[in-house]
């Protein structure tokens, strides 16, 4: 019996998966770093190599380690690597590695040479998100250095990449400069004598409404998981997490309660509270306080007072509510339920933080 559960649709996964996959000819890259988004990162992974993916992305060294002591086979690429990591373990597990500096590319040249292999490098340049990537400036020399280690034999370039700053905003003139940008920065790539297979660029929101954009390789993250990068729009995509409990407790009280820490929230009436188990050490952010919506005993219902540490409360009325009744925090909205796009909304925040903060030691991750 569980008290706490994030229940993930892996059918929704691969249907999500299959479903970019035919709104493209260019490879995919399912994103499943931060632990599949919060669905968990192998499962993820699984399901998606299921639909069609040709790839996995991840952030750290860890994570691709991890993708590959599971015994996943397809090409991973990691991307966030500080300095002092053993990188060599990477290049032995054929962990394509991204560079974004001379320093990176000295350490991923070290690296080959204690694997006695070539490293796969993915080159970054930054196009206009300011964040990791070489600048325009630093990329001729990039590539030179990285020209001349192919020639040593210490690396292969075997991509070159980009990343949009405002992709969730289809239309906005940065992306069709950040466009330019990527193909100014290719152009000096073939001069500099490299010939990367995989040029990629597109995330989900790019992936979703931005043909021009797939070149080799898509790179979607939270479509995979069928939540939309674009506000008000669900491209067809499936949700694939749940996130529910059971309440613990239900009291009978009298109007002119106040509610939690603080008393945010005070009783308009005689009522039933319900206790739920699950608070901000669970993934709910703090600022659902009176604001985010569970749906328990067959209605939407506004959490009541503060989140705690560990538990919520719900004002259910005259409703009939009792311990053992499923709250459901967000789920596919199918029910008529809240979705994580409703959470997103009323805590101020977008729907990524939301699926990838919930969950914890103490809720139990459960797969359909
Ligand atoms: N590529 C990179 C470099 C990323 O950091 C991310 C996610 O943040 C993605 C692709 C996937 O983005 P999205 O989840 O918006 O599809």
């Amino acid at each position: 019996m569980w008290q706490a559960e994030a229940e993930v649709d892996l059918d929704a996964i691969r249907e999500n998966v299959a479903r970019l996959r035919s709104g493209t000819s260019a490879e995919l890259m399912a994103v499943v770093k931060a632990d599949g988004y919060g669905h968990g990162m192998v499962p993820a992974a699984r399901a998606s190599i299921d639909a069609g993916a040709d790839w996995l992305g991840v952030c750290t060294l860890d994570e691709a380690l991890t993708l590959r002591r599971a015994g996943i086979t397809v090409p991973v690429l990691a991307w966030l690597l500080s300095p002092g990591l053993p990188l060599h373990e990477g290049v032995l597990a054929d962990v394509d590695l991204s560079a974004a500096s001379l320093s990176q590319l000295a350490e991923m040249t070290e690296a080959a040479r204690r694997a006695e292999r070539p490293a796969r490098l993915h080159l970054k340049i930054d196009t206009g998100l300011s964040r990791n990537g070489a600048t325009t400036a630093d990329w001729p020399t990039l590539l030179e250095a990285a020209a001349k280690a192919e020639a040593d034999g210490m690396v292969e370039v075997v991509g070159v990449w980009s990343h949009f700053a405002y992709a969730d905003l289809p239309g906005h003139p940065t992306i069709d400069r950040q466009i330019a940008v990527f193909h100014e920065g290719l152009g000096l790539v073939e001069r500099a004598g490299l010939r990367p297979r995989h040029r990629h660029l597109a995330n989900s929101a790019a992936t979703l409404t931005r043909p021009d954009t797939h070149f080799d390789l898509v790179r979607p993250g939270i479509a995979v998981y069928g939540l939309s990068p674009v506000a008000g729009e669900r491209y067809g995509l499936r949700p694939a997490m749940t996130a529910r409990a059971r309440v613990m407790l239900t009291k009978r009280v009298p109007a002119d309660t106040g509610v939690s820490y603080g008393h945010t929230y005070t009783t308009d009436r005689e009522t039933t509270l319900a206790v739920v188990p699950l608070g901000y050490a669970d993934g709910v952010p703090r600022h659902a306080s009176n604001a985010a919506p569970v749906r328990l005993a067959g209605r939407n219902r506004t959490i009541a007072g503060r989140v705690c540490m560990d538990q919520i409360v719900i004002d259910c009325g005259d409703d009939p509510v009792a311990p053992g009744d499923v709250a459901t925090l967000f789920g596919d909205g199918t029910d008529g339920g809240p979705t994580a796009d409703d959470w997103a909304e009323a805590v101020g925040t977008i729907n990524y933080e939301i699926v990838t903060r919930f969950g914890g030691v103490r809720v139990a991750r459960v797969y359909t």
